[in-house]
């Protein structure tokens, strides 16, 4: 199997380098990605190919169902170093439908160390109980509970010190969810885009 890789890999290389000669030499300088992509890591839902993007244009963090906990250090380092270092102003959020982890939190405490990393959403799930129950149990709840988690997700982040201290030297920083539908695929804009009006501050260049 990782010779198939390895094949593909060395493939990929050569047609990239033929098209481009100066491709690889360009890469190797820097990156300056628009974006940052907090998402599922779920193989059905790559940033690069569902957003239309070429290697350099997004900066990425993924883990299991795209969840937002203020004491994951690997997020928060990537978050911190999206803004201030590489100057990203559009941070997305996204969720997916037929998320495996939304199924295996609704499904209850089965999975072993996965329980604690989904707790969050079994909560969310439990504050939500009326909304949900609008929706057939089964992948129609489900894919709400991912809507849900996505909004929670956006709100989470804004809360973060990153994002306060961000938008109060007046960076304009927005954070956005979305939701990728597997079976069309799709990004649907979730419309709750954070922007650090809500503060009552005027975000300035
Ligand atoms: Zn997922």
């Amino acid at each position: 199997m990782l010779h198939h890789l390895l094949a593909r890999n060395s493939d990929w290389a050569e047609d990239r380098r033929r098209a481009d000669p100066a491709y690889f030499e360009r890469m190797a300088q820097g990156q300056q990605p628009s974006y940052f992509w907090i998402g599922c890591s779920d193989s059905r839902v790559p940033e690069n190919v569902v957003g239309g993007l070429d290697p350099g244009e997004i900066f990425v963090h993924r883990n299991v169902a795209n969840l937002v906990h203020s004491t994951d250090f690997s997020l928060l380092s990537a978050l911190e170093f999206a803004i201030d270092v590489l100057g990203i102003r559009e941070i997305i959020v996204c969720g997916h439908t037929s998320c495996g982890g939304i199924a295996a939190a609704s499904r209850g405490l089965v999975n072993g160390l996965a329980d604690h990393w989904l707790e969050a959403l079994r909560r969310l799930a439990r504050r939500n109980e009326a909304d949900l129950s609008a929706f057939p149990e089964g992948p129609a709840r489900n894919d709400r509970l991912a809507e849900l988690s996505v909004i929670e997700a956006v709100a989470r982040l804004a809360e973060t010190p990153i994002l306060q201290r961000a938008w109060a030297r007046g960076d304009r920083v927005s954070v956005h969810g979305l939701l990728y539908r597997l079976s069309e695929g799709e990004l649907r804009n979730l419309d709750v885009t954070l922007t650090g009006a809500h503060l009552g501050r005027d975000a300035k260049e």
